[in-house]
């Protein structure tokens, strides 16, 4: 068991540059709320800049490795506290937590308890160790400023069934592009990796949607030029003489996928 927060176990940072291939829209509201006759503008930076939240990315990849796990392991709830690091819970369902609090346990007993995708993604008790940094709109030298597109939409009041109003709401266009950042620290280096680059993957073959107005078909996104740094206690002296992390393989990252796969088929 790998069990150790305070000492260096290992460090991977995947870089790249997601692609929308459709309009994308993260917005300031909730996609949710009734909206008003204002535009829905996309969330920006404090230059106005339009950019994608790291948590928002990160929500999508975990609702995507969490549909994979519950395939293959069922909830983590019927066996509330045991789960032990098994199957996934529901984070937006309090009832199906793998843990309903942390009363009276260690830092050590609440990882034992918790589920496969808590483990590595954290949770209300548990700080995650994979970090999604805030993806910044990329614009190359030369190229016209990227600004959002007003796409209009209707909104229908479901008690009268009639269209109540109609307004607009800020996309950005197909083939704007985002700098992709994620740091994961001290992960297993079996199944704990293999969980995270599971949704990496997914990232690549375009399986992951972001943002709202889906179901008008936007938010397709694909990651492209992932490249991955890894540092562990092999290379660890390298990389504080020289500055240079080692990198890890595609043997190495079939390996830690065939490993959770083989944790997720176990007993069945
Ligand atoms: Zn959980």
């Amino acid at each position: 068991m790998n069990w150790s927060w305070q000492t260096f176990q290992n460090r991977l940072r995947i870089t790249g540059e997601l692609v929308a291939q459709t309009g994308v829209r993260v917005g300031m509201s909730a996609e949710t709320a009734m909206p008003t006759a204002t535009d829905l503008p996309v969330i920006k930076d404090a230059n106005g800049k339009p950019f994608i939240p790291g948590s928002s990315l990160r929500g999508a990849v975990r609702a995507y490795v969490e549909r994979i796990v519950r395939t293959f392991e069922g909830d983590a709830h019927p066996s509330k506290g045991e789960a032990r690091g098994k199957g996934a819970c529901i984070p937006t369902d309090k009832d199906r937590w793998c843990l309903e609090s942390r009363e009276g346990l260690s830092e050590e007993e609440i990882y034992d308890c918790s589920c496969r995708v808590c483990r590595a993604l954290g949770s209300p008790w548990l700080a995650s160790r994979v970090r999604f940094t805030d993806l910044a709109l990329i614009q190359r030298d030369g190229q016209s400023r990227i600004e959002p597109e007003l796409r209009d939409a209707v909104a229908i009041d479901r008690e009268k069934e009639s269209v109540a109003n109609k307004y607009d709401f800020e996309a950005l266009p197909a083939g704007v592009r985002f700098q992709f950042e994620l740091i994961a620290e001290n992960l297993s280096e079996g199944e704990e990796l293999g969980l995270v680059l599971l949704g990496v993957r997914a990232l690549e073959q375009g399986e992951i949607l972001i943002g709202g107005f889906k179901g008008r078909g936007l938010g397709h996104v694909k990651l492209e030029g992932t490249q991955y740094e890894w540092i562990d206690r092999a290379n660890l002296k390298d990389y504080l003489i020289t500055g240079q992390a080692g990198v890890l393989d595609e043997t190495r990252r079939k390996a830690a996928l065939e490993a959770l796969f083989n944790a997720l088929t176990e007993g069945r």
